[in-house]
């Protein structure tokens, strides 16, 4: 796969081809942006292109894309070139069985100073085997633990010769400041919901249920193929228990809450659906067609005929704040009930 059927991601792309092409590629790259939107497979296609000997090969300056066949482009797709290494979380490689953790301990979700030690004192130490360049390649980079990160620090300013580290991470933030300051950023895009779409309808999904997954993807590939049939029933049940409350029983708010908050991710789930459902509303209330929640749309125009659009706009800002009270761990059950509370009873 060349970096052109990365989609949608043309400025992150245009910034490593350029660097490619010039023959001059940065000591450390920060690939940051949400997940399942390609920053792996950039990462695994920089590696493959910065050792490509493919018909693209030139002697000034690098292949500015990967062919994919060669014998490098081969061995780093299947993790098995001696110069680009893959470091993961513990868990992650003891599965796979390339990582066997030292002394007996529980693999972890982390990647510990221990495999950051290895990585710099043995094999960054080592000549390069047969490649032109060395990659390395830390995915997710926030799986580091503070340790890990600050044993880093030193190959990050200053790599061996010939060496690039590649971090890729969906919270890049998470990262220790130092840690950023000696990468150069690369910003990938959440994707655009019609690639999102296009691509569930691909792989077999409904329209119906592909365009609400697409809806609640967040912009990333991964997300929207983990909502299964399954989870997004729920969560549309969810929403229509939500969008049916009134006023007039604060018993079953209390008793929703309860039931919505118990599982924090649901909840999250159902404050995103909500977002998408009050825009409908907004939708439905300025006369507009195209619901993105067309099975709801008697509902939908039910409540649009209720409310003003005022209200609907202050409801939708309500369900904003629940979403933001999740993130910064909040109690679920409480958020919930609060939103209720300001939907029914604020001004
Ligand atoms: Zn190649």
């Amino acid at each position: 796969m060349p970096f052109s059927e990365l989609q949608a991601q043309d400025r992150a792309v245009g910034a490593l081809q350029a660097a490619l092409r010039r023959g001059r590629l940065h000591h450390a790259y920060l690939l940051g942006g949400p997940e399942g939107v390609g920053k792996g497979t950039a990462a695994r296609l920089l590696a493959q292109a910065a050792n490509c000997e493919g018909p693209g090969a030139r002697v000034d300056g690098l292949p500015e894309d990967a062919c994919g066949e060669c014998a490098p482009c081969r061995k780093i797709a299947r993790g098995t070139h001696p110069d680009v290494f893959l470091l993961q979380e513990e868990r992650v490689m003891a599965k796979a069985g390339r990582w066997e953790p030292k002394g007996g301990r529980t693999p972890s979700r982390e990647i510990v100073v221990d495999q950051v030690r290895d990585l710099v004192d043995h094999r960054l130490s080592m000549r390069r085997f047969e490649g032109r360049r060395r990659v390395v390649v830390i995915d997710p980079a926030d799986a580091m633990n503070v340790q890990a990160q600050n044993a880093l620090l030193k190959t990050l300013e200053e790599p061996p010769e010939g060496t690039t580290l590649v971090l890729v991470s969906s919270s890049p933030d998470a990262l220790l400041p130092t840690i950023k300051s000696r990468c150069l950023r690369v910003a990938f895009a959440p994707l655009p919901e019609p690639i999102i779409l296009a691509h569930l309808v691909a792989a077999g999904q409904p329209p119906e249920a592909a365009r609400l997954a697409a809806a609640l993807s967040g912009g990333s590939l991964s997300r929207a193929l983990g909502l299964d049939a399954e989870a997004l029933s729920e969560r549309r049940a969810a929403l229509e228990g939500a969008a049916s409350l009134t006023a007039a029983d604060a018993g079953r708010w209390v008793a929703f809450a309860r039931e919505h908050g118990d599982d924090r991710e649901a909840a999250a789930g159902l404050g995103e659906l909500l977002l998408i459902w009050w825009r409908d509303v907004l939708v439905a209330q300025a006369g507009g067609a195209g619901l993105a929640l067309a099975e709801l749309a008697p509902l939908t125009r039910r409540t649009a005929a209720a409310i003003t659009p005022a209200e609907a706009l202050r409801r939708r800002g309500l369900t904003e704040r629940l979403l933001g009270a999740l993130r910064q761990n909040a109690a679920a059950p409480l958020a919930i009930e609060r939103m209720l509370i300001g939907w029914f009873h604020g001004r």
